[in-house]
């Protein structure tokens, strides 16, 4: 899921001073999931800036998903009567807020942090950086982009002692120890014989936003 953690209430104060009528406006999968955006929030953020913006009249709702235009029908009426979005979703989802309303100024409530997983009550951590050319297949289905904090192919590096990582070791567990003790548990390890060639970043960072055409999917529309 996409991981996100709700701004400081300061600024988002900043943002909606001045205006009239704030729609508060919620996603209902990534951040209802982590917390951070859903129906919950939304309620418990609109309560306190109803408290503390006493000129501001805030109403809510949650969309099943900001990232997806099929589903902002159910909130058009409701945007129109407001002169402000303040959006709960990823900045996937504030884009497409941004882009449904061109007249609407729209706010982001969220910091967005990283694609990852629930790693226990309020613990996440980052799994994919979308890098655009998986390697999971090689690596033990542990990745070495985001698991290693150097994003080594060919770990590990001198800094791994006891299964932790030199760059934390309190809390950041060692990238290559995962991946080592992986693919021996596959009975794999000759898999790490091989020096792998490096990345293709230009997947990753080919100079402007990346976008993906599949025709097999635009011919079923
Ligand atoms: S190799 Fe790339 S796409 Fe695969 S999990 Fe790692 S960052 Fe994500
Ligand atoms: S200690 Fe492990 S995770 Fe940390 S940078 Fe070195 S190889 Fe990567």
């Amino acid at each position: 899921m996409i991981v996100a953690e709700q701004k400081p209430i300061d600024e988002i104060q900043g943002y909606v001073a001045g205006h009239q009528r704030v729609l508060v406006l919620g996603c209902g999968t990534c951040v209802t999931v982590c917390l951070a955006g859903g129906e919950r929030e939304v309620k418990n953020l609109a309560s306190l800036l109803r408290l503390s913006c006493g000129q501001t009249t805030f109403e809510e709702n949650t969309l099943e998903r900001q990232c997806d235009a099929e589903f902002f029908d159910a909130v058009r009426e409701q945007v129109q009567a407001c002169d402000a979005v303040l959006s709960m979703a990823c900045g996937v989802g504030v884009q497409m807020v941004a882009r449904q309303f061109p007249d609407k100024p729209v706010y982001p409530a969220l910091n967005t942090r990283f694609m990852g997983t629930n790693d226990g009550a309020g613990q996440w951590s980052e799994n994919c950086l979308a890098c655009g050319d998986c390697k999971l297949g090689l690596y033990g289905g542990v990745c070495p982009v985001t698991r290693c904090s150097k994003s080594l192919l060919n770990g590990p590096c001198g800094g791994s002692a006891d299964g932790k990582c030199e760059v934390d070791p309190e809390s950041i567990e060692c990238g290559w120890q995962l991946i080592y003790d992986r693919l021996k548990a596959l009975g794999k390890l000759e898999v790490l014989d091989e020096i792998a060639e490096p990345r293709d970043w230009s997947k990753t960072h080919a100079g402007g936003p990346r976008k993906l055409s599949r025709e097999d999917v635009a011919g079923l529309a």
